[in-house]
């Protein structure tokens, strides 16, 4: 599917029915598979193609995962029950106890958690850095026992850009694998193989899903990584679990995917529902499309913001005067998603009178789908910090978050402005 561009595979990829096939590719919503004979069963489990329990995989599993793949630019995708699952068994694939992890202070709250304190009481140690650290700052934090080098191409909720580039470099100097969570950017916006990344995540429940339905997550793998640097056994050498199978080996460049499903899928079983897969793939449809409504109606919403006097300061890498609006036009030159931070004169009390003020946008835990909506994470996510201890969490007390949706953005900014006249 890669002959074709991008937009066409959001809509095409991953599903060429036979003549009389139904067109739409159809929710498997079956937990097992009939087979005639044993015979047809045994030879599944000597790791030829076809399904045996929908844990192991599913005929509309697959269809989103080769989706995904092609969009991606990867040789596979494994799709997962949510985003953090997905995070999950990315990075168990690679460690274990004793390991360690390079990962942005700047990530997703939820992967902050889960490495900080986690994976950490497993015995996987992570330490974070900063999104703009220098090369040479980098290159001191590795040790003998890292494995990943984990970053995001636009984090959630700062909007920072790393130099993908030179993580990627430090990483592959010292035989290290990167992983990137690309759920913010989509590949619509930026293609993280395309600067060296090797594996990236996502959770699909923000844009790709888009409409705030399904929660998911997916594995996709560029299939470049070399394993071969001494840091990776688990993919080297026979995995006992699995009929001394030796991943590199017997799966080539397929390895790391591979793995992940037949060991890591089989014991966590992390698997989505074949409906939420059958939604997700009706999102992906219309992915290309709504990202970049998405890009332009932030830029204008973030542009009106600027210039209004109830307004502090904004944060959007789209806006010229943005710290990380250099990073924007070399990693995400068409667009850096609908999501824009801003905060408003008289603090705590003003910043709440305006979430509570807007009409159109909605109070809802959640970003990146087709409705405008807006959080307060002082008075919410964060309320039980005093005002010292969220400026100490980067949460300043008069943070907005504001994630654009798709409506007429003439309604989206005349909605902001009644809100922010009531201040
Ligand atoms: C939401 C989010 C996650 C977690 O995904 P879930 O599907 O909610 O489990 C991980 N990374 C990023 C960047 C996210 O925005």
């Amino acid at each position: 599917m890669e002959e074709y561009n991008i937009e066409t595979n959001c809509v095409q990829a991953g599903y060429n029915p036979k003549s009389g096939e139904p067109r739409v590719a159809p929710i498997a919503q079956s937990t097992t598979y009939y087979y005639e004979k044993g015979e047809d069963v045994a030879k599944l489990f000597d790791l030829e193609p076809g399904y045996m329990y929908t844990r192991l995989g599913n005929p509309t599993f697959d269809v989103v995962q080769r989706k995904i793949a092609a969009l991606e630019g990867g040789v596979g995708a494994l799709l997962t029950s949510s985003g953090q699952a997905a995070i999950t068994l990315a990075v168990l694939n690679v460690c274990s106890a004793g390991d360690h992890i390079i990962a942005l202070n700047s990530l997703y709250g939820g992967s902050v958690n889960l490495l900080g304190v986690t994976f950490k009481r497993m015995g996987i140690d992570t330490t974070f850095v900063d999104t703009d650290i220098s090369e040479e700052e980098l290159r001191n934090r590795i040790q003998d026992n890292t494995k990943v080098i984990f970053i995001e191409t636009l984090t959630n909720p700062g909007l920072e850009i790393p130099d993908i580039e030179m993580f990627v470099k430090v990483a592959h100097d010292n035989g290290i694998m990167v992983i990137c969570d690309n759920t913010f950017a989509t590949p619509i916006f930026c293609r993280p193989f395309e600067y060296g990344v090797d594996v990236i995540v996502h959770s699909t429940s923000k844009y790709m899903d888009g409409h705030a339905v399904s929660l998911g997550g997916c594995i996709v793998d560029s299939g470049n990584c070399n394993w071969e640097t001494g840091r990776y056994p688990g993919l080297t050498t026979p995995d006992e679990s699995y009929h001394g199978v030796t991943y590199t080996k017997d799966f080539g460049k397929s390895a790391y995917i591979v793995k992940a499903n037949v060991q890591l899928m089989r014991d966590l079983g992390s698997t989505p529902s074949p409906l939420n897969v059958f939604l997700l793939n009706l999102g992906l449809e219309s992915l290309h499309v709504r990202v970049e409504r998405h890009a332009q109606n932030a830029l204008k919403a973030a542009q009106f913001l600027e210039a209004n006097e109830k307004v502090t300061w904004v944060n959007y890498p789209g806006l010229p005067g943005n710290k990380y609006h250099a990073m924007a036009k070399k990693y995400l030159p068409k667009g850096t998603s609908g999501v824009i931070s801003f905060g408003v004169k008289g603090g705590k009390e003003a910043a709440m009178k305006v979430m509570d003020s807007l009409k159109l946008a909605s109070i809802v835990v959640h970003v990146a789908d087709a409705r405008t909506s807006i959080l307060h994470p002082a008075s919410t996510t964060h309320r039980q910090l005093t005002d010292q201890q969220l400026k100490d969490a980067g949460i300043l007390p008069e943070l907005l978050r504001f994630s654009v949706g798709i409506e007429n953005i003439d309604d989206i900014i005349a909605d902001l402005k009644q809100a922010l006249d009531q201040i």
